[in-house]
């Protein structure tokens, strides 16, 4: 339903929370986070059944990081729960993702999985991707999820991080929105601007097919095949 994403220099954690309040009005079930800092201390991740108040009570003390992507879950695939909230992970905590959408051939794609020897850790079509994305052998976190996006059918707006690529943060879309926000030496992705405007007036809106790499100092954007694409910031108008 919601997707929130920062990279950059600030305390990353409460950024989320605050955006994805400000998508709280989209209707939702379930919410959460992952997080990351550059020293690489690996992907940190919190959920909640229920509101972004439920979540934010449930993020440890010490939970400090500056990159992370977040959600707020709108079930289509498997009960509002915590196991099914989002980000999905891989059982090796390398791989987080979050997704609006619906992968159609989820059910299929979980059996070749499971058949391999894979285990779910929930009900969604969502983890599909997880799993896709965590066993590409390709080098790049843009090609393992590029992999991914190859055999999926359906809908989708996701943001993926890698605990191997802790400098980047991959998006991509396909019929559902994502939207950069470029800052000051930071980068925020969310599904909607309304999230954005309190940081940033500099919007990327991709296109379906689209895919980006956000850094801290830079962002590019390319096709789903590897294209690359040209995106010029738009200034975007917002009453406060
Ligand atoms: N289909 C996914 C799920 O059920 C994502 C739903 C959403 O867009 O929030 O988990």
């Amino acid at each position: 339903c919601g997707i929130v994403g920062y990279i950059g220099k600030r305390d990353v954690a409460p950024l989320l929370l605050e955006g994805l309040a400000r998508l709280e009005y989209r209707g939702y079930d379930s919410a959460g986070m992952v997080i990351t800092s550059p020293k690489g201390t690996g992907l940190k991740m919190v959920k909640a059944k229920g509101r972004v108040r439920d979540l934010e009570a449930r993020v440890p003390k010490r939970f400090a990081g500056t990159t992370g992507i977040a959600h707020t879950r709108w079930a289509t695939h498997g009960a509002p729960s915590d196991h099914n909230a989002h980000p999905h992970m891989d059982p090796e905590n390398k791989v987080a993702v979050v997704h609006n959408g619906i992968v159609d051939n989820a059910s299929e794609l979980r059996a070749k999985l499971e058949a391999d020897g894979v285990v779910f850790a929930s009900e969604t079509d969502t983890e599909v991707l997880t799993h896709l994305i965590a066993r590409s052998q390709a080098e790049s976190l843009e090609e393992k999820v590029r992999e991914a996006l190859k055999v999926v059918e359906g809908t989708y707006g996701i943001a993926v991080m890698h605990a191997d690529f802790s400098d980047r943060v991959v998006v991509a879309r396909n019929g559902s929105p994502v939207v950069l926000g470029v800052g000051e030496k930071e980068m925020f992705v969310a599904s909607d601007v309304a999230a954005l405007v309190a940081h940033t007036r500099q919007v990327v809106t991709l296109n379906d097919g689209e895919m980006a790499t956000l850094k801290a100092d830079d962002f590019r954007t390319y096709t789903t095949t590897g294209t690359r694409t040209t995106a010029t910031p738009e200034t975007v108008e917002w009453e406060a």
